[in-house]
């Protein structure tokens, strides 16, 4: 737990967030500013910076968490075919929570969303 980080405060409940998702790691909860419909995010439970500060042994239940999501998104609607996973590492490429998040951006055919690296 870091003092002063929102996303501590959000494992720890002491802000309160509709939580999609749970397991031993990370939890997942909707983005307060959805760049798109049902943006949400993956965030470690473990105060831990970005992809550089997480322990690589923690991949598979992250990978395990993004499946699972996006089953739990498929479920609730079944427009979406498709989803993208961004995460900034630094605030040179965008990150300004620095706590470890992974976004969730579920994917609807012709939802107008450009997510290109061009
Ligand atoms: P990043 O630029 O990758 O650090 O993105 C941080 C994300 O956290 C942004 O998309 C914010 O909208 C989101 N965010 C910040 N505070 C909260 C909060 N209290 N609950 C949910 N999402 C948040
Ligand atoms: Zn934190």
């Amino acid at each position: 737990m870091e003092e002063n980080c929102i996303f501590c405060k959000i494992v720890n409940k002491e802000i309160p967030v509709k939580m999609i998702y749970e397991n031993d790691n990370f939890v997942a909860f909707p983005d307060v500013a959805p760049q798109i419909k049902g943006h949400c995010l993956i965030v470690s439970k473990k105060h831990f910076v970005n992809s550089l500060d997480i322990p690589a042994t923690l991949g598979n239940e992250l990978i395990g968490a993004i499946k699972s999501i996006f089953e739990l998104k498929v479920k609730e609607d079944k427009s979406i075919e498709g989803f993208n996973i961004v995460q900034n590492n630094f605030p040179v490429a965008g990150q300004i929570v620095m706590h470890a998040h992974w976004h969730f951006l579920p994917r609807r055919k012709d939802d107008g969303k450009h997510l290109r690296l061009e």
